[in-house]
C-alpha cells in the first residue's frame, strides 16, 4: 500500500478521554475512530489487525475440529425467554421492538441462538460431538465503556459452542479448546496466563480465563511462585489459617482484651479508625452488610482484607447478592455504615475463617460515633458460620501446593473457556437420542475470545514512548519501506523496486512514498508500529546500502541494495515462522502436548 494513496490519518493529539496506551495509539495511529461511547469505526489499518487476529483464530479452531457459522445480531426475545435470561440479563442487553411490536435484542452472546440452531437439526448421538463458532459483532450496553477497544459496547467476539453426549466427552472438548486458545494467544505474540475463574451458578472447576499480563489490566490475578496454580482473585482459594488472624499482640501491638466502648467521633473507615485509635488495621474487624436473596446478612473480615463476594454467596447458598444500600444497612442494624458492628446483631453473621478464635479485636459499636475494643468473637458475637470469605492476595500461602506463595498480577481477559453442562440445553430441550433410544440434554461448553480486545491487549504489552511495536503475526503490515527523499529519482526508483519486489513475493508492505520530511515519516512509522522498517535514503544509496531497523531495536543496520528483496523476505519468513512455532510449546492442559 502506498501511503500517499492510503486512508491512514495519524494524529498528534491524544483523545481527551484516553486512559490507556492502546487507546491513545489506536486513535493517533489512525486505526480506529470513535462514533459514540464504546462504539468505533475501524479504519483500514485497524481492520487489517482485526483480520490478522481473526485469521489466526480461524486457523486454530478449524485445526481443533470446530466449524465456522454466522448467527444474526438481531435475536427474537422468545429464545431468551425460553432460557430465562430475558428477565435476568439486565440493562447490558440492548432490547428493541420491530415494526410489528415484537421484542428483540442485539445478541451480547449467542447460547440461545446456537441451541436453537443445533436442536432443530440434530437428534441422534451419531450427530455428536459438534463444535461451532462464529466471529461477529456483539453489543453489550456496558455501564462504563472505556479504554477504547478494551471495553467497548459494540465489539468483535469469537464465540464457540460445543455439544456432546456426555460429561466425559464434553470435558475432552473443553481441554481441546483450552489448547487451541494457548496456541492462538502464543501465535499472537502475547504473554498470558490461563487462570481458574468463577463458574457462577454452574459450579465445578472448569472455567479458565486467558489473561494477558499488563499493568493496565482490570482483573487481579494471583499465581503461585512454586506450582501451576493461578486464579482470578475473585475465585482464588485461600489456604486455611493456622492461627487466629487477630490476637492481642499481633503485629507487636498490645491491644485491649476486655470489651469496652470508646468514642470515635466521625471515624468511619478502617484507615480513620486505625489512625484514631492507634491500632493496626489487622486488629480491626470489618462488618459489611449484604442483601442475599432479599434478606440482610452481615459478613466479617479482618480490617486489612477485602471481602470475596463470590465466596460469600457460596457460603450463604444465595443466588443473588449485593452490598446493602445505606438505607438497607440502617433498616437491618439500626445504625449507619461505618459504625455497624457484629456485637448484638440479630441478622445472620458470616465470619471469615481467619477470625475463628479472634480476641482483642476492634469493631463498630452498633451506635453512631463509637467503636468497641477488646471484642472476643467467641464470647461476644453469635456467628452463624465461619467460611473462607476474604479475597486472596499477594504473599498468601498457596492452598494447592502449600509450599509456594502467591504473587499478584494485573490481567486483561482476552478469552474465556467455560463448561456449561446442561444449563441451556435442558431448559431449551436441546436433546439427543442415545443408542438405547433414551433422550438426554446435550452437554455443552462455550468459549469466547474478544478479538478487538486482543488488539488492545497486544498494544498494552508491546509499545514504547513513540508508538506500537506489533508482533509481526498481527501487525497491519510486515514491512514499511520509506523513501526518505520523495523528490530524488534514484531514491524513489530504489524504494519502488523494493516495494514492488517484496509485494510480488507476498510480503505485506506499507510504502511511505509521501512528499514529506524524513522526521515526520519516521515518527508515523514508529507510531503505527510495523515491525520491520527499511529506509531508502540518498546518502547510503550512493554506497549501495539501505537502512534496516526492527521496530523494537534502537539502531538500524545497513544492508546491500543488491539482494535486499530476498534478504528482507527471508527475515519476514523467519519471524513469522518463529511466532508460529511458539504454538507448539507444551500445553498446561491435562494430557500435555499441543
Ligand atoms: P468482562 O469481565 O471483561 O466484562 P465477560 O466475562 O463479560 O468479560 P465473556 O462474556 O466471557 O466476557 O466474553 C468473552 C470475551 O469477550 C471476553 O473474554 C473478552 O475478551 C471479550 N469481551 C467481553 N466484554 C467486552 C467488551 N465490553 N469489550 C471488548 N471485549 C469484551
Ligand atoms: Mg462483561
Amino acid at each position: 500500500m502506498r501511503l500517499s494513496r492510503a486512508f491512514m490519518p495519524t494524529l498528534k493529539e491524544s483523545p481527551a478521554d484516553a486512559q490507556v496506551v492502546s487507546h491513545v495509539y489506536l486513535v493517533r495511529g489512525g486505526f480506529i475512530r470513535r462514533l459514540a461511547a464504546g462504539i468505533y469505526n475501524f479504519l483500514p489499518l485497524g481492520w487489517r489487525v482485526v483480520r490478522k487476529i481473526e485469521d489466526i483464530v480461524r486457523d486454530e479452531l478449524d485445526r481443533a475440529g470446530a466449524q465456522e457459522v454466522l448467527m444474526p445480531a438481531a435475536v427474537p426475545a422468545e429464545l431468551w425467554q425460553e432460557s430465562g435470561r430475558w428477565d435476568k440479563y439486565g440493562p447490558e442487553l440492548l432490547r428493541f421492538k420491530d415494526r410489528k411490536g415484537a421484542d428483540f435484542c442485539i445478541g451480547p452472546t449467542h447460547e440461545e441462538v446456537i441451541v436453537e440452531m443445533v436442536r432443530r437439526d440434530t437428534s441422534s448421538y451419531r450427530d455428536l460431538p459438534l463444535n461451532l463458532y462464529q466471529i461477529q459483532s456483539k453489543f453489550r450496553d456496558e455501564m462504563r465503556p472505556r479504554a477504547g477497544l478494551m471495553r467497548g459496547r459494540e465489539f468483535i467476539m469469537k464465540d464457540a459452542y460445543s455439544f456432546d453426549v456426555s460429561e466425559e466427552t464434553a470435558t475432552t472438548a473443553y481441554w481441546t479448546m483450552y489448547r487451541a486458545y494457548e496456541r492462538i494467544f502464543r501465535r499472537c505474540g502475547l504473554d498470558f496466563r490461563a487462570v481458574e475463574a468463577d463458574t457462577g451458578a454452574i459450579g465445578g472447576s472448569r472455567s479458565h480465563e486467558f489473561q494477558v499480563l499488563a499493568d493496565s489490566g482490570e482483573d487481579a490475578i494471583v499465581a503461585c511462585d512454586h506450582c501451576d496454580y493461578a486464579a482470578n482473585v475473585e475465585q482464588a482459594e485461600v489456604a486455611a489459617p493456622t492461627a487466629p488472624g487477630i490476637a492481642p499482640g499481633a503485629d507487636g501491638h498490645a491491644a485491649a482484651t476486655t470489651r469496652a466502648t470508646v468514642a470515635t467521633p466521625g471515624q468511619k473507615t478502617i484507615e480513620e479508625v486505625s489512625a484514631f485509635l492507634k491500632v493496626p488495621a489487622t486488629q480491626l474487624i470489618k462488618t459489611l452488610i449484604y442483601i442475599a436473596d432479599d434478606q440482610p446478612v452481615a459478613a466479617l473480615v479482618r480490617g486489612d482484607r477485602g471481602l470475596n463476594e463470590i465466596a460469600l454467596k457460596k457460603a450463604i447458598g444465595a443466588s443473588a447478592l449485593y452490598l446493602a444500600r445505606d438505607s438497607e444497612v440502617v433498616a437491618a442494624t439500626g445504625v449507619a455504615p461505618g459504625f455497624v458492628g457484629p456485637v448484638g446483631l440479630t441478622i445472620p453473621v458470616y465470619a471469615d475463617h481467619e477470625l475463628r478464635g479472634a480476641t482483642a479485636a476492634v469493631t463498630g459499636a452498633g451506635a453512631a460515633d463509637a467503636h468497641h475494643v477488646g471484642v472476643d468473637l467467641a464470647r461476644d458475637v453469635t456467628v452463624t458460620a465461619f467460611a473462607p470469605l476474604r479475597l486472596a492476595g499477594p504473599g498468601d500461602r498457596c492452598p494447592r501446593c502449600a509450599e509456594g506463595h502467591f504473587r499478584g498480577f494485573k490481567g486483561i481477559e482476552v478469552g474465556h473457556v467455560f463448561f456449561l453442562g446442561t444449563k441451556y440445553s435442558a431448559p431449551m430441550a436441546c436433546t439427543f437420542i442415545d443408542e438405547q433410544g433414551a433422550s438426554h440434554p446435550m452437554v455443552m461448553g462455550c468459549y469466547g475470545i474478544g478479538i478487538t480486545r486482543v488488539a488492545a491487549a497486544a498494544i498494552e504489552q508491546n509499545h514504547d514512548g513513540n508508538g506500537i511495536c506489533w508482533p509481526m503475526s498481527i501487525a497491519p503490515y510486515q514491512v514499511e519501506v520509506i523513501a526518505l527523499q520523495a523528490g530524488d529519482a534514484a531514491v524513489v526508483a530504489a524504494a519502488t523496486a523494493l516495494y514492488e519486489g517484496l509485494t510480488a513475493r507476498g510480503v505485506e508492505v506499507l510504502f511511505d512514498d509521501r512528499d514529506e520530511r524524513p522526521g515526520g515519516k519516521f515518527k508515523d512509522a514508529d507510531l503505527i508500529g510495523v515491525p520491520l522498517r527499511i529506509a531508502v535514503g540518498a546518502r547510503s544509496l550512493k554506497d549501495g546500502k539501505l537502512e534496516l531497523k526492527w521496530r523494537r531495536d534502537d539502531k538500524p543496520t545497513l544492508i546491500d541494495v543488491d539482494g535486499a528483496v530476498a534478504h528482507v523476505a527471508e527475515l519476514v519468513a523467519a519471524e513469522q515462522q518463529r511466532l508460529r512455532a511458539l504454538a507448539d510449546a507444551p500445553s498446561a492442559a491435562p494430557g500435555g502436548a499441543a
